[in-house]
């Protein structure tokens, strides 16, 4: 056997631990029609359309044949066909629908969809597509349309607890980008936020609460709603914008409270033994790039030397900048998630640069997908990454044998992330 297929095979051949997915609930998995072009719509491929369109677009309607909506659909498909994001999910329905052909078209379209349709029926669709076509042994779910639920409906998927609302919705009414609010979680805990301190007990209670029902990381995504740069700010001065008058608040004292609030939700999270995850770089669907930096983070990752942060999307485009913060930082773990299908080109020079610069134990794997049929494809561009990257370490460069590139794999798809969030 050839050298890459053989490196690749033992990959394939490997558990994997996915550290972060949105897989959307069944319920509404089985809303309305289900081919390709919802699968679209249900994906990244909606915001690059987005980004092209002319006057006059429209998803094709729900009562169409599957050929009539592809004919309709078509020439928007070939419009941003060339993307990762639309590549993995073709790849995805290869992996679990059996697709042959490397793109949708008019002779295939309809059997696809009565695929995706029988698919779609299972019960046990995250487990059987993620555990059992994808070998995933564990795929960490971020529920951010309903960030308090930790019931995931699968085996496959644990929980992570978002803390945006903890850090920048501290008083009543307030919402995240996600409509989320801190005491939606204190009526479930049947807990009243009475001063400061208790608002603090409240963000403890939540978390182990999550804990317990089997969270193994909180999650931050505030860079959806602010910059990256928390600064240290005294409890007091926290305390005294928190049980002050609301109303008339600057903008810096609240930035001042949601900063305090972030550091107490990292060492809340580091006492319980949870890992923080946090994104950083690229914001879905947006070209603004203010504010994402990881090196905004700096001063909160060296202020906490116990913490366990898991810097999601590689940082990109920041992508050397959060190599040297890995390098550098013992409390820095380097995840790669969603990068490959943003750009498989990128992950690969980067993983050829982290291979070079970060031990092998800090980089970590997720899709960032909220379709099982997106998570395969964008698990099926990772492995071809690596396998491609690995082979070049063997056999171009002849830094490694074929066992450490093996070795290496193994520790980026599933062994960090079984030490980082299960304690293995
Ligand atoms: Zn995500």
């Amino acid at each position: 056997m050839e050298q890459r297929s053989e490196i690749r095979a033992m990959i394939d051949e490997m558990p994997v631990i996915d550290t972060h997915e949105h897989i959307r609930p069944l319920s509404e998995v089985r809303e309305g029609p289900w081919d390709f072009i919802e699968l679209c719509k249900a994906s990244y491929v909606a915001s690059d359309l987005e980004t092209t369109r002319k006057e006059g677009f429209t998803w094709p309607a729900a009562d169409l044949s599957p050929a009539e909506r592809w004919a309709q659909f078509e020439p928007w498909a070939r419009r941003t066909e060339n993307t990762a994001y639309y590549r993995s999910l073709i790849l995805g329905c290869k992996k679990l629908h059996g697709l042959e052909e490397n793109e949708i078209n008019a002779d295939n379209c309809a059997v696809l969809a009565e695929r995706m349709e029988q698919s779609r029926q299972r019960d046990d669709l995250f487990d059987y597509a993620l555990g059992e076509v994808g070998n995933i042994r564990a795929s960490l779910q971020d529920p951010h349309w309903d960030a308090f639920n930790y019931d995931t409906g699968a085996e496959v998927l644990k929980p992570v607890l978002r803390i945006n609302a903890f850090v920048i919705c501290p008083f009543e009414g307030q919402r995240d980008h996600n409509g989320t609010s801190p005491y939606d979680y204190a009526e479930k805990l049947d807990f009243e936020v009475t001063s400061f301190d208790s608002y603090l007990e409240l963000i403890g209670r939540a978390m182990e609460h999550h804990k317990a029902a089997g969270a193994v990381a909180v999650k931050s995504s505030l860079a959806y709603d602010r910059d990256l740069l928390f600064e240290q700010v005294e409890k007091n001065d926290a305390r005294r914008v928190f049980e002050g008058n609301r109303d008339n608040l600057t903008p810096e004292q609240e930035r001042a409270l949601h900063d305090y609030l972030m550091y107490a939700a990292v060492d809340i999270a580091t006492d319980l033994g949870l890992p923080v995850q946090i994104h950083t770089g690229i914001r879905a669907g947006s070209g603004d790039l203010r504010g994402v930096s990881p090196v905004l983070l700096t001063e909160l990752l060296l202020a906490k030397p116990k913490a366990r942060f898991d810097l999601f999307h590689g940082g990109y485009p920041y992508c050397c900048e959060l190599a040297v913060m890995a390098k550098g930082m013992h409390n820095v773990w380097l995840d790669l998630c969603w990068l490959p299908i943003i750009s498989p080109s990128v992950a690969r020079r980067q993983m050829q640069e982290w291979l070079d610069t970060v031990p092998a134990s800090k980089l970590l794997w997720g899709g960032d997908c909220s379709r099982v049929e997106a998570a395969l494809g964008a698990l099926e561009i990772a492995k071809d990454i690596l396998s491609r990257v690995l082979i070049g370490q063997v056999k171009e460069f002849g830094y490694m044998n074929q066992n450490q590139a093996v070795r290496i794999a193994r520790r980026v798809l599933h062994d960090n992330a079984a030490e980082l969030f299960f304690g293995e």
